[in-house]
C-alpha cells in the first residue's frame, strides 16, 4: 500500500506539470509538422533525395516528441472518464490489429484466448485500449528476436467481482532490482523509451479502480490487469 501511495503521489506531481504545458506544445508542434510534410513534398518534386532524408529524420523525431506529449495529456487525466458496460473481448478485438501488425514487424506470434461468457465491466474504452496497447507493445519490444505474446482473458467464480487480462511474453523478463521501478515516471532501459507507458497504464487502472501487476522470471514477464465487473 505504502509503495501505491508514493506511486500515487508521484504521478499527480508529473501530472500538475503535464497539464500546464503539454497543450501549449502540442499545439505548435502539429504545425510544425503539418508544414515539414509539405516541405517533403516539395523535395520529392524537385528529386532532392538528401534534403528529403534529413526531413525524414525530423519528422520521426517529432513523431517521438508528439508520442511523449500525448503520455503527459494522458498522465495529466483533466479529462473526464467516460465509464460504460462493456465486454473485455470487444476492446481487445479492437486492438488486436494494431497490436499483430506491430507482431509482425518483430518476428513476434500473437495468441490471444478470448473466454466466452465473461461479465461485462464498468470502463472507459478509449483508456483501456491505451493500456493494453502500451502492454502489447511492451512485450513485443522486449522480444526484438522475437518470440510469443498470449494475451488471455480470466475470470473466477471466487472473485466474482472481477475480471483480468494476462499479457504474457517469451522475452528476457525483468531483474528484481528493476521489477519495483517500471512503474515509475521517466523509467526506461530503452535508448529511445520514454519511460511512461507503464506510469499511464498505472494511472488508468486505478481510475477505472481496477490493479495492475508485474511478475517476471527468466523465461517472460506476466503483466496483470484486474477490472472490476459492471
Ligand atoms: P518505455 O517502454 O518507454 O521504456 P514503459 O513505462 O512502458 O516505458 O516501461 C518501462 C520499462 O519497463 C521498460 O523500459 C522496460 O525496462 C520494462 N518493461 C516493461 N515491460 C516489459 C516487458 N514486457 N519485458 C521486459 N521489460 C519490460
Ligand atoms: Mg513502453
Amino acid at each position: 500500500l505504502e509503495e501505491q501511495v508514493r506511486r500515487s503521489d508521484r504521478l499527480k506531481t508529473i501530472g500538475q506539470i503535464a497539464a500546464g504545458t503539454a497543450h501549449e506544445i502540442r499545439n505548435p508542434l502539429t504545425a510544425i509538422k503539418g508544414f515539414i510534410q509539405l516541405l517533403n513534398k516539395s523535395l520529392k518534386d524537385r528529386d532532392m533525395e538528401k534534403e528529403q532524408e534529413f526531413v525524414g529524420i525530423v519528422l520521426s523525431e517529432l513523431d517521438r516528441v508528439n508520442d511523449l506529449v500525448s503520455e503527459f495529456l494522458l498522465l495529466s487525466k483533466p479529462k473526464e472518464l467516460r465509464q460504460v458496460s462493456m465486454r473485455i473481448g470487444g476492446v481487445i478485438q479492437e486492438i488486436l490489429p494494431m497490436i499483430r501488425n506491430e507482431a509482425l514487424l518483430h518476428n513476434v506470434t500473437v495468441i490471444y484466448y478470448p473466454k466466452p461468457e465473461m461479465p461485462p465491466i464498468l470502463a472507459d474504452k478509449e483508456l483501456l485500449k491505451q493500456v493494453f496497447l502500451n502492454l502489447g507493445k511492451n512485450a513485443i519490444e522486449a522480444m526484438d528476436g522475437g518470440g510469443t505474446l498470449i494475451i488471455r482473458e480470466c475470470s473466477s467464480s471466487e472473485e466474482p467481482g472481477r475480471i483480468t487480462v494476462e499479457f504474457r511474453d517469451t522475452g528476457p523478463g525483468i531483474p528484481a532490482d528493476v521489477l519495483d521501478k517500471v512503474f515509475d515516471p521517466f523509467f526506461t532501459t530503452k535508448p529511445q523509451g520514454t519511460g511512461l507507458g507503464l506510469s499511464v497504464c498505472q494511472r488508468i487502472v486505478d481510475d477505472l479502480g481496477g490493479s495492475i501487476e508485474v511478475t517476471s522470471d527468466g523465461y517472460g514477464t506476466l503483466f496483470v490487469v484486474g477490472l472490476p465487473c459492471s
